[in-house]
């Protein structure tokens, strides 16, 4: 079986739900720190939520699940990251509309969309401390590759939230902090290495040909 099945791509909310889950609190002190400690409660929330829709609901297309996914986290989610990742979820869901399969290239095109949407959105560039500091080098790696690399896909995620600890924020409420902000990791790079390290851990336990 080749590419990413609309089962695959369940299994891979689940999982980001539950490193959410299991972080929840985690995620709300990293957001104490530089912001106004909801993180954590918004990622709940919305991943929650979106688990429930999708997991009830039958879709003939990946399109139509990760639309869902989107509109569930831009309707429950207050706070920056709802229509943040509710809108990177949708423009992947679009990109998937005259797609057969999610094979690596439309993958990766998906994942770059969602990063296209989060700029245009959030107005955030790379180096202002905010989640596009995830998603903009794991996009610049998944372009780099010929097939999907789990460990490396994984690994580059990682080390690319670890560097928001030292950037001083320039966007997103942290930003307020200034120099402040510098020492601390971002929270909504953190829940975006969970959402990327579920996709990784997902294609490599169920073994999808990507
Ligand atoms: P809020 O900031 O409204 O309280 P959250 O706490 O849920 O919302 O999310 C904060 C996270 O959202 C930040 O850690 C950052 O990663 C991300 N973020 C905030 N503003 C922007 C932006 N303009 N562009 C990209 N990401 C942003
Ligand atoms: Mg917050």
């Amino acid at each position: 079986m080749m590419g990413l099945t609309n089962e695959h791509l369940a299994k891979w909310l689940e999982k980001t739900n539950a490193k959410i889950q299991e972080n929840k609190t985690f995620l709300t002190n990293l957001d104490q720190a530089i912001g106004d400690g909801d993180h954590g409660i918004n990622m709940s929330r919305g991943f929650d939520e979106a688990v429930k829709k999708i997991s009830s609901t039958e879709y003939k297309t990946s399109s139509d699940l990760l639309k869902d996914w989107a509109m569930t986290l831009l309707s429950k989610v207050g706070g920056a990251s709802g229509p943040l990742y509710g809108t990177a979820l949708l423009k992947f869901s679009m990109s998937m509309k005259d797609k057969e399969e999610v094979d690596y290239s439309s993958l990766t095109a998906g994942i770059e969309e969602g990063l296209n949407g989060l700029i245009q959105r959030g107005q955030a560039q790379e180096g202002h401390k905010t989640m596009v500091d995830v998603w903009s080098p794991v996009v610049t790696f998944l372009k780099e590759q010929p097939a999907f690399n789990p460990e490396g896909f994984k690994e580059i995620a990682k080390e690319a939230m670890e560097k928001t600890k030292d950037m001083k924020a320039i966007k997103g409420r942290a930003a307020y902090l200034k120099e402040r902000s510098i020492g601390h990791l971002d929270p909504g790079s953190v829940s975006s290495y969970y959402l990327f390290s579920s996709l990784a851990e997902v294609i490599e336990e169920e073994g999808v040909g990507l």
